[in-house]
């Protein structure tokens, strides 16, 4: 048995949570809940520019869907370690800045902005590092920018020497004494970097465990110089490996734009539009040409011009975020099950496990070091597992989240009884959320027309016409109009004809669905109810003559 561990789950809010995120606050609240201890979610909004409310409540909101809830965070109970959003401890990050100033381990830098840049790009043109060390400034020099109006920035004075992180995952992976710079602390607007604030967080949270992804790994050379500069025992760490596309490059909300530029162009070119301007596009889209010129040049990769794009061109966007999934009609179970074998396996074939399972098998021993490669089929596949296995009232609640972040499906009109009878004709073949009305349609539009083929096939032969006639006549006389009685039924006239159940079945399936497919017939005319199920046997008949 080993200790319980902390965890945390650190996003920063500056857009929505994607896959990638996912999996890692999944692993961490595994490995927590496995050795029975605690899985945090810290807010990391200390980038003033990139950070909004919006972005953290959705990221809660989707936490929350996912069922991946923390122990300490956002509105927990225990706010023993908080607060938990770090602009709520600036008062704490600047006194640990002024520790380490004092100690002479941070100083006073005055460069500007403007000043770096044109230093960084003379070093990238003879073909060199830009390292920032410490300068020599003067007294006059420090006045003066002090009279311009210039706020210096905090940097830490690191100390030369080769660093090695051992991480859980990738093993030893060290860098030599010049490899990490006088990197800044805090910015000249008072808020600390992130490799500050994450250190001193981590530390006063008593984080044992950090878990994140591989983007982050040369990060945790300066973190783990800033734990030595404080005196603090380093938590461990572990770096997942990346997931990617099918195309074989790093997954991420960059995909969008990728796809729906590839496919305004095709559109282009196949109708001969304009591919300069964009004229054409921007009117369809409804959106600013200038901003969709931009975004044509990759001048930026916005999300919702992607979709924009993606709406007046027809592209199908890649599934990214979880809010992709949710108005996809996905269910936040399969998601979190694809997700936790995304680069993890149980060390057996299978697949399919329950919360419980996965805290009880999950080690992050076994997380693959190499990229793993997402497989949209594979989620859909889990996904139906999910729709035919999880329990009704699960799936209902799952229903009117997915209804709530979809607009025009037909299903907004049901009651409950309507959407579990939905769910109860469709789980045994519907992929998703969204098969419910592809597949069942029909129920709320009446068909004008009848495919010819199962018309012909199973009511203009072998006296189907009449055979529906009768079985309408007994359908308008059933007093009772369940599923059940409308089995008894059904079963009643097949041994009175001695014809088999389908085949008193098939005509009056082809009546009121147009087509020869519907769930079991009895869950159908049951849904539909007598009236709706007798006008359109009516109305099929009187297309006949
Ligand atoms: N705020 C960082 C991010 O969203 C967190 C990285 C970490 O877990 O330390 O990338």
């Amino acid at each position: 048995m080993t200790a319980p561990l902390r965890t945390r789950f650190a996003p920063s809010p500056t857009g929505s949570l994607h896959v990638g995120g996912v999996r890692t606050a999944l692993y961490c609240l595994l490995e927590a809940h496995g050795s029975g201890g605690h899985f945090l979610l810290r807010i990391e909004d200390t980038d003033q520019a990139r950070s909004t409310e919006e972005a953290a409540n959705g990221i809660l909101r989707d936490m929350r869907w996912l069922d991946l809830l923390w122990d300490e965070g956002p509105g927990t109970p225990d706010q023993t370690f908080g607060p938990f959003f770090q602009s709520q401890r600036l008062d704490r990050y600047r006194a640990c800045v002024q520790q380490l100033l004092d100690e002479g381990k941070a100083y006073e830098a005055w460069e500007s902005r403007e000043e770096l840049d044109v230093e960084r790009k003379h070093a990238e043109a003879a073909k060199e590092n830009f390292r920032y060390r410490r300068r020599p400034y003067t007294a006059d020099q420090i006045a003066a920018w002090r009279d311009e109006g210039r706020l210096p920035v905090v940097r830490f004075a690191t100390p030369r020497k080769p660093v090695t992180v051992v991480d859980r995952i990738l093993g030893e992976v060290t860098v030599d004494e010049d490899t990490v710079d006088d990197f800044v602390i805090l910015k000249d607007d008072g808020f600390p970097t992130y490799h500050f604030a994450v250190v001193v967080d981590d530390h006063d949270m008593q984080i044992d465990l950090v878990l994140r992804g591989q983007e982050h790994l040369m990060n945790t050379h300066k973190h783990l110089l800033l734990y030595e500069a404080f005196g603090w025992r380093a938590p461990q760490h572990g770096h997942l490996p990346l997931i990617f596309n099918p195309t074989g490059q790093k997954m991420s909300k960059r995909d969008k734009a990728r796809v729906a530029r590839e496919k305004a162009r095709e559109k282009a070119k196949s109708t001969g539009a304009d591919a300069k301007t964009w004229t054409w596009l921007a009117e369809e889209a409804g959106i600013d040409r200038e901003d969709l010129v931009a975004f044509m040049a990759k001048k930026h990769d916005g999300v919702s011009m992607a979709e924009a794009v993606a709406r007046a061109t027809g592209a199908t966007l890649p599934l990214i975020e979880v809010n992709d999934f949710r108005r996809d009609g996905y269910l936040p179970e399969a998601i979190v099950n694809y997700l936790c074998l995304l680069g993890w396996s149980p060390g057996d074939d299978r697949e399919v496990l329950t919360r419980d399972e996965m805290v009880a098998v999950f080690s992050i021993d076994r997380v693959q070091k190499t990229a793993a490669r997402f497989d949209a089929d594979k989620l859909l596949w889990m996904n139906q597992e999910y729709m035919k296995s999880l329990p009704e009232d699960t799936l209902l609640e799952h229903l009117g989240e997915w209804l709530d972040a979809v607009h025009g499906s037909p299903l907004h009109a049901l009651d409950e009884a309507g959407r579990r009878a939905m769910i109860r004709m469709y789980r045994p073949r519907a992929r998703t959320f969204e098969d419910l009305h592809r597949l069942g349609g029909f129920l709320f539009v009446r068909p004008t027309t009848w495919a010819e083929k199962q018309v012909k096939k199973h009511v203009l032969a072998d006296g189907g016409v009449e055979r529906l006639r009768a079985t309408r006549d007994t359908l308008s006389a059933q007093e009772d109009f369940g599923a059940d009685a409308l089995a008894a039924m059904f079963q009643r006239l097949a041994d009175d004809t001695g014809l088999g159940f389908g085949k008193v079945a098939q005509p009056v399936r082809v009546a009121v669905s147009g087509d020869g497919v519907s769930p079991e017939i009895q869950d159908t005319l049951a849904f539909l109810g007598r009236t709706e199920t007798l006008a359109r046997i009516d109305a099929f008949l009187v297309s006949l003559s």
